[in-house]
């Protein structure tokens, strides 16, 4: 597959970037989309993220939706296509996007179709084992989205953000009961969108049981860009 990102290697940004980050829950989706936004200077749209921007806001979608996340199933396809329509026509996404957990269902990849045309979708494949311990031992920070690991990689202050500052936390849906349930859910509604992007020529599968920076190296390098530059 040839790359999509000579210009953006060279600097010259003309060439466009909308990106997808396919994979179970726990893959590194959240983690490689940030490494690539300050990369490739294009934002991270992460339906989860704006889903809990909408929970803490007490908005009633986000009182709404609340119930499928906490319980580990998928929000409703028609409010989280309504979410990314209304943000991918913000001007900030024009060059390009990095989509973060959207689409994950087909009827969602349909609909993102029909306003919007990626160059390519990354699938980051993880077992099944490690996907558990990431999820379990996961903390966030509640104002940045930064991802830390209880053991891996904890913050250097307990509960406070490296980066920012913030609150670190866990994530109410990051419990064993919720993750089993994300799991099935990705099983039976997000994996058949593997092969429908195969299909389409868009997939390439990167081997997300590395450590991060290697996963991004190889990302970049799927996408043409060098890793220097
Ligand atoms: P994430 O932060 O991507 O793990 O998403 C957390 C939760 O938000 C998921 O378990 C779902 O309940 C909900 N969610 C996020 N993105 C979507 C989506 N594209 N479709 C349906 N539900 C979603």
């Amino acid at each position: 597959m040839a790359p999509v990102a000579r210009a953006y290697a060279a600097g010259g940004g003309a060439e466009s970037m909308k990106l997808m980050l396919l994979g179970a829950p726990g893959a590194g989706k959240g983690t490689q989309a940030k490494m690539l936004m300050d990369r490739l200077r294009i934002p991270q749209i992460s339906t989860g993220d704006m889903l809990r921007g909408a929970v803490a806001q007490q908005t009633a979608m986000g009182l709404e939706a609340k119930r499928y996340m906490d319980a580990g199933e998928l929000v409703p396809d028609e409010v989280v296509i309504g979410i990314v329509r209304d943000r991918l026509a913000e001007p900030d996404c024009a060059k390009g996007f990095i989509l973060d957990g959207f689409p994950r269902t087909v009827v969602q990849a349909e609909a993102l179709e029909t306003f919007a045309a990626l160059d390519r979708v990354l699938d980051v494949q993880v077992s099944e084992e490690r996907i558990v311990s990431r999820l379990s031992g996961r903390r966030t920070c509640r104002a940045c989205g930064a991802i830390y690991h209880v053991v891996n990689s904890p913050p250097s202050v307990d509960g406070v953000c490296d980066q920012c500052g913030g609150v670190v936390y866990q994530r109410s849906d990051d419990n064993e009961a919720s993750i089993r349930e994300r799991l099935e859910q990705y099983r039976a509604k997000t994996a058949p969108l593997v092969a429908w992007y195969a299909d389409k020529g868009l997939l390439a599968s990167v081997d997300g049981d590395a450590d991060p920076e290697d996963v991004q190296a190889t990302i970049l390098d799927l996408l043409g860009v060098s890793d220097q530059s």
